[in-house]
């Protein structure tokens, strides 16, 4: 019976984090949960017959931030290499 070789520990040192790169990743997944909530809103407000003003709007704004915080995260990535 063949067993796989153990993973050699070439490298001593946990992979390095960079803090800032996993800010920029938490601010986009809570911007892109954002967009889901409203669109959940929205489904349950036009089976609701309730008021949609507002939601285009709030949702319109929420894609913005989502963009920006997309566009934050891989300008980092590139600008810092990690
Ligand atoms: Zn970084």
């Amino acid at each position: 019976m063949a067993s796989l070789s153990p993973k050699p520990l070439s490298s001593p040192l946990p992979p390095i984090v960079c803090a800032e790169r996993e800010h920029l990743w938490d601010l986009y997944i809570q911007a892109v949960r954002d967009i889901v909530s409203l669109l959940d809103y929205e489904m349950k407000a036009m089976t609701g017959g309730a008021s949609l003003d507002r939601v285009d709007l709030a949702l319109e704004l929420a894609r913005s931030t989502k963009n920006k915080n997309k566009q934050a995260y891989l300008l980092h990535i590139q600008e810092h290499g990690c």
